[in-house]
């Protein structure tokens, strides 16, 4: 405790202590203010009673309190410490710098202490190494170059630009103390340039001035811009050095040139420009400048416009009132400010030459630098022009009135803006009540209709539309073309409803021809003059078994190869060529079919006809092998027959003459029932003659041999009834014909038949019947008919069929004579020459008897 025992100092000592501008302390060991100075109050605040018996720590400052404790554990080593600085904190909290000097006083265990307030001197430090630090920060950031030199020329200071500067143009790390004008480095111009201006500013002048240096390191070799200010330093009114600063001026220099070199092109541009440009001040209306084309569109010199009050003056004539009101107008639109009224068109003005001009004019003020740029040109020949056009364009629309076509525009919402006379005489409807109303407002059911849609179409794309449409609402047919314009739309429109509703019906007529084409059995086909398809018909694709598609416009002899150069395709093209119809048979190998075809050349090309024959082609085939068969087996019997009866008639002579024979030699020496079987056989052999007679007249009959030859029927019925002549008295028969033809036959056999057919009409009568014979004539365009009418017994029905056959009679001999071979001889020759027999009889009513005789023979 002793340690905090109070000194007492000398009288002396203590005016000292309360002298001193310094704190004078006395400190325990153990750190303990044991006598303060008075100075303590100056410094810190506190009275010496404040802090004596207070330990140090208790005002030192918290962070330096470490470092103090420290520096107290060296006191106590025994050490003497000067210059040891750190802060207290006063009584009113301010931070107070005071650097101490301590010396341990080991015998009285006590320390001695002086501490000094250097706050301000720290704080001034403090502020000049912050002020340091930033010049240095500043300068080096810099991209200016800034360095000085001595009177010696040599470098006593640079900053980084510079230091970067002069590494990059001479790989040199510029030191202090080095010869700024280095010759190694400078071209002797430069130097001694740089060494004047160093001279001058030596010598108490500041300078700058504009260096360059062309950049040779790079590839650009571009040329970099300096300004240059030296500045004397003077050290109590002796220049000692220089300081300079370099700053790049390049791209301002660049701006500065582009600038001039626009400034230069807008000039030129003006001048060449093809309008006239003038610029004013708008304050003063002064003319800054003013081309050559605007002096030519006014046709006023340039001289002579100075200000825009002139100006007006000269271009609008004091005794032109149309003039007068322009430049009323014009001054209105000007003083407005408002730059969408100064734009002008048509403007008539005067010139120098007194002409009248139109102009397009327009101002375009700039405000902020009192500047209003005027620009002009001439419109007066498009203008007169335009004047002529619509001049001539009301021509047009009378024009248009008067064309045969409806007309009406429209604009762009659909609202009529004009509709011709047609037009309206078509709607109905008076031209005041439509213009400005809206077209489907007045004609609503259209929206509904393809108007409607061509009319958005034309809208959207601008391509003109032509149609034709149905309007259900007044059922009429139009041809339309609506076409855009400027301002919106025009229509034509045509009423077509006659030719449309003709048109339908023939479009009706050529369906249904063209469903008659396509029902027809017959394949048909139409095709071109160079053999393609235009037309197939169903029965034509069935045949070929190719699709329709496949064939139209394609060529017949690339779908049918095979068929080239053939049968068909000589017809086909002789029909063509000589313009007549062709018919033929055709077989087309690649389908086994046998067509039928028939070709008839038409305007455009070919129409054909064909239909498929195989099976009739079959049966034809059929039957003409069947007819040669029996050609031949007939041919066989014939012969037979005729042997037969020729060689027959030889044993039957020899039977007859013997048994004649028999009867006149030993008649009397047989008895009776031997003599009547004799008869018998005589009798028989009679019959047997008269049969093989027949026979052999039958099978003579129709000779293939026997001559045609024109014959005259007239004259055959003479014959016959010569002929007859004893039969037609006996049985008084009345015998009449007609005018007979004369035809290509056979004389003796139709005389035959003739003769036949007429002796039966004789024959079959009943007793005491007077017979009526009629022959007669018809023909038709192929045969001649012969008609043997008899007023006779008439046969049944039943029996028709059978008359004709040979040995075929319907009565007994004793009732009728004859064999039955008659009719058969008459059928066969009819039959051999290509006609045919026919009754037409019923029981007791007499028989007529047809035959007929064609008109070529076919042989
Ligand atoms: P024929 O006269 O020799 O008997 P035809 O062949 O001439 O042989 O006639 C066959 C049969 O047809 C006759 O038997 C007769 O019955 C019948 N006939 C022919 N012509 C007539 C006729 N004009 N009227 C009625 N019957 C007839």
């Amino acid at each position: 405790m002793g340690d905090q025992q109070p000194v007492d100092l000398g009288f002396e000592l203590q005016q000292f202590m309360q002298l001193s501008p310094d704190m004078i302390c006395i400190v325990s060991s153990g750190g303990y203010f044991l006598k303060v100075s008075q100075a303590v109050e100056n410094i810190l605040g506190y009275s010496s009673q404040d802090l004596e018996g207070k330990h140090m720590q208790e005002f030192i400052h918290p962070d330096d309190i470490e470092k103090s404790n420290r520096e107290a554990e060296e006191i106590i080593k025994g050490k003497t410490i000067h210059d040891f600085t750190n802060r207290y904190l006063s009584k009113a909290g301010d931070i107070v710098y005071l650097n101490w000097t301590l010396k341990v006083d080991f015998a009285n265990q006590k320390t001695y202490a002086i501490a000094r307030d250097i706050t301000s001197q720290t704080l001034k430090r403090q502020k000049e190494e912050i002020q340091h630090q930033i010049n240095d920060s500043l300068i080096n950031s810099s991209e200016s170059l800034i360095w000085s030199v001595d009177r010696n020329l040599k470098l006593t200071g640079f900053n980084k630009a510079f230091a970067n500067s002069i590494f990059q143009e001479y790989k040199v790390q510029v030191e202090q103390g080095q010869k700024v004008l280095d010759e190694n480095f400078f071209p002797e111009e430069v130097i001694d340039f740089w060494k004047s201006m160093y001279q001058r500013v030596l010598a108490g002048e500041q300078i700058d001035f504009e260096s360059h240096t062309e950049n040779i390191d790079t590839t650009t070799k571009k040329t970099t811009w300096q300004k240059v200010f030296l500045k004397p330093i003077e050290v109590n009114g002796e220049i000692i050095g220089i300081v300079a600063n370099s700053i790049d001026i390049t791209s301002t220099k660049e701006t500065a040139k582009e600038l001039q070199e626009r400034n230069e092109l807008i000039e030129k541009v003006l001048a060449e420009i093809p309008m006239g440009v003038a610029v004013n001040y708008i304050s003063t209306g002064k003319k800054l400048f003013a081309n050559n084309q605007f002096a030519e569109v006014y046709n006023w010199p340039v001289e002579e416009l100075e200000d825009v009050e002139n100006f007006l003056s000269k271009i609008y004539p004091e005794d032109d009132a149309e003039a007068q009101s322009y430049k009323k107008m014009i001054i209105a639109d000007i003083t407005s400010g408002d730059p969408e009224r100064m734009n002008w068109t048509n403007i008539p003005v005067r010139g120098k030459d007194n002409k009248r001009r139109f102009i397009n004019a327009k101002n375009i003020p700039l405000f902020d630098q009192d500047l209003m740029i005027s620009t002009a040109q001439d419109n007066t020949l498009p203008h007169l022009n335009k004047i002529k056009l619509e001049a001539a364009f009301s021509e047009k629309d009378d024009f248009i009135e008067s064309i045969s076509d409806s007309f009406y525009t429209l604009d762009n919402d659909y609202n009529f803006t004009h509709m011709n006379k047609h037009g309206l005489e078509i709607m109905g409807n008076s031209l005041p009540d439509l213009v400005g109303r809206n077209l489907f407002d007045v004609f609503p059911e259209l929206k509904n209709t393809i108007f409607y849609k061509h009319l958005e179409s034309v809208r959207k794309t601008g391509e003109p539309a032509k149609f034709e449409f149905y309007y259900e609402h007044y059922d009429l047919w139009f041809d339309e073309r609506i076409y855009k314009t400027e301002k919106g739309f025009s229509v034509f429109f045509v009423d077509i409803t006659i030719t449309k509703n003709f048109l339908l019906e023939l479009e009706k007529a050529y369906q249904k021809q063209n469903e008659i084409l396509q029902s027809i059995t017959d394949a048909f086909l139409a095709l071109d003059k160079d053999f393609n398809f235009t037309y197939v018909n169903k029965e034509a694709v069935r045949i070929f078994e190719v699709e329709t598609e496949k064939l139209i416009g394609k060529n017949l002899w690339d779908i049918f190869p095979l068929a080239h150069g053939t049968k068909v395709y000589n017809k086909f093209e002789e029909s063509i060529r000589e313009n007549k119809s062709n018919s033929f048979e055709y077989y087309y190998p690649p389908t086994k079919i046998w067509f039928m075809v028939n070709c008839y050349p038409s305007e455009s090309g070919l129409s054909v006809y064909f239909r498929n024959i195989s099976k009739n082609k079959a049966s034809e085939f059929e039957l003409k092998n069947l007819n040669n068969t029996l050609k031949q087996k007939n041919q066989e019997l014939e012969q037979f027959a005729f042997v037969a009866s020729h060689d027959l008639q030889e044993p039957l002579r020899i039977i007859s003459s013997f048994m004649e024979l028999l009867k006149q030699h030993y008649g009397e020496q047989l008895d009776e029932n031997a003599l009547k079987y004799i008869n018998y056989a005589i009798e028989g052999s009679h019959r047997m003659k008269q049969i093989i007679i027949d026979l052999l007249e039958y099978s003579r009959a129709g000779d293939a041999n026997a001559k045609i030859e024109k014959v005259d029927c007239s004259l055959i019925m003479d014959q016959v009834l010569g002929l007859l002549d004893d039969t037609i008295n006996s049985k008084n028969a009345k015998i009449s014909y007609d005018k007979l033809p004369t035809i290509d036959y056979n004389f003796t056999a139709l005389r035959q038949v003739l003769m036949n057919l007429i002796g039966n009409g004789i024959k079959y009568t009943l007793k005491d019947q007077k017979p009526e014979i009629k022959v007669s004539h018809s023909e038709d365009e192929h045969f001649h008919r012969i008609s043997v009418k008899d007023n006779g017994i008439g046969i049944d029905e039943a029996h028709h069929e059978q008359v004709f056959t040979i040995f075929k009679r319907l009565h007994g001999k004793t009732e009728y004579k004859g064999t039955g071979i008659g009719l058969a001889i008459c059928k066969k020759i009819v039959e051999k020459y290509g006609g045919e027999i026919s009754i037409d009889s019923s029981l007791g009513e007499g028989s007529t008897f047809h035959f007929t005789i064609p008109k070529v023979l076919n042989h």
